[in-house]
């Protein structure tokens, strides 16, 4: 998810799924942009986390703030797995990632609307009705199973890359004419680059 101009304190109680520690093996991976199709195919549940999931999670965690971004699923990157990676307080704050391994969301409360950006949507930007409260479970970069409740601008980014997991994006949010707009647009942006 790209990150806004403007970002709410975030309130949350979580424990975070594990932080990067070894950064020389990090490596920045190509973020696709739609309408490529890893972007538009739901994702398969991880079944171990292992070394190759970490070392996703470290490369999916740089390549987010290299973007620079406040989330990144991982079939953004053209891997078909449930894992995603989000950090809210980038660039202004105190660095705070949260890995997310086959999350899921077990509560939600209220209704918020924002406009939304997204990496695979370069200069896009579209008003998404979001709860304003979720719970979610899921596994930590250190396999662990953790929960964590977010409201506000945390818990719409964690919707936002949860549906980059299901093949949803900001694409599916609007009507058949502003998604015809949207390819265009973005057909333009690709030809001038
Ligand atoms: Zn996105």
């Amino acid at each position: 998810m790209e990150r806004p101009t403007r970002i709410p304190v975030s309130s949350l109680e979580a424990r975070s799924g594990g932080t990067i520690t070894d950064a020389s093996e990090m490596a920045i991976r190509k973020i696709l942009t739609y309408p490529e199709k890893a972007l538009r195919t739901r994702s398969k549940p991880v079944e171990a986390v292992d070394d190759e999931i970490r070392a996703l999670i470290d490369d999916m965690a740089e390549t987010m703030y290299a973007a620079p971004g406040v989330g990144l699923a991982a079939n953004q990157v053209g891997v078909l797995k449930r894992v995603a990676v989000v950090d809210v307080t980038h660039p202004d704050g105190e660095p705070k990632l949260f890995a997310f391994v086959n999350p899921e969301i077990v509560g939600r409360d209220g209704e918020i609307e924002w406009e939304e950006g997204c990496l695979s949507f370069p200069g896009i930007h579209v008003d998404v009705l979001r709860s304003d409260r979720v719970r979610v479970r899921a596994l930590g970069r250190d396999g662990r199973p953790f929960e964590l409740e977010a409201d506000d601008f945390l818990a719409i980014a964690i919707q936002h890359e949860l549906d980059h997991l299901d093949g949803v994006t900001l694409a599916d949010k609007v009507s058949f004419l502003k998604r015809k707009m949207i390819l265009r647009e973005l057909g333009k942006a690709r030809e001038a680059s």
